[in-house]
């Protein structure tokens, strides 16, 4: 079974998620954008091994940290989708603008596309392209664990920020609709900031998305 713990990171509150497989401890983290001690440190706690790190997409407070710990822990880095590579290289400025400690440089070690599988330890996870925040966002969904793991795609009664460049939101909303709704009302959703919620949920009180 899928398990998985969040903890929010950086001064902008970005909900870092460890997910792991329970018969085998290995550990993924979700979107390490800064404060690697304490995910280290939360792993530790949690008696998990981090083998893998899966980036939703570059903004600073999601991919800040990935380099670092990448090397640190000698982890590849899984994802996001080619559409982010302007903003992975990019780092360096979004550091600098949003009064971040300068990012370490990556490659990822395999980039991500719609429909994807991810395997950790004995448990798998669907890989959907959700373009619209950024062109190469992605998002994680385990149908066994009924979540899903959306960085600034959807949130509590909102949606991701289309004005950065090669935000869009027409994408953004066909995203949401055509790729997360059909994970079902049930499945429960742990955004990139803020609480859970459920797709349902959204779906009949979310403002900017509801039916
Ligand atoms: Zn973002
Ligand atoms: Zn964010």
């Amino acid at each position: 079974m899928l398990r998985y713990h969040t903890h929010p990171v950086t001064a902008f509150d970005q909900n870092c998620s460890l997910v792991w497989c329970d018969q085998t401890m290995q550990a993924a983290v979700i979107d390490p954008g800064g404060d690697l001690d304490d995910i280290v440190a939360v792993a530790q706690r949690l008696g998990v091994r981090l083998t893998q790190i899966w980036l939703t997409h570059a903004h600073i407070d999601h991919a800040g940290g990935t380099g670092e710990l990448a090397a640190r822990l000698g982890l590849p880095i899984i994802g996001p989708h080619p559409g982010d590579q302007y903003w992975i290289d990019g780092l360096p400025q979004q550091s600098q603008m949003f009064g971040f400690p300068p990012a370490k440089p990556f490659t990822p070690t395999r980039w991500l596309h719609d429909g994807d599988e991810l395997t950790l330890g004995e448990s798998t996870v669907q890989v959907r392209h959700c373009p619209g925040h950024t062109p190469g966002h992605v998002v994680f969904y385990s149908a066994q664990a009924q979540r899903a793991f959306l960085g600034d795609v959807l949130f509590a009664g909102s949606i991701g920020r289309t004005d950065f460049p090669g935000g869009n939101h027409e994408q953004l909303l066909a995203s949401i609709r055509q790729r997360l709704w059909p994970m079902g009302d049930d499945t429960v959703f742990i955004p990139g900031h803020g609480p859970e919620s459920t797709f349902g949920r959204e779906r009949r009180s979310n403002p900017y998305v509801a039916d």
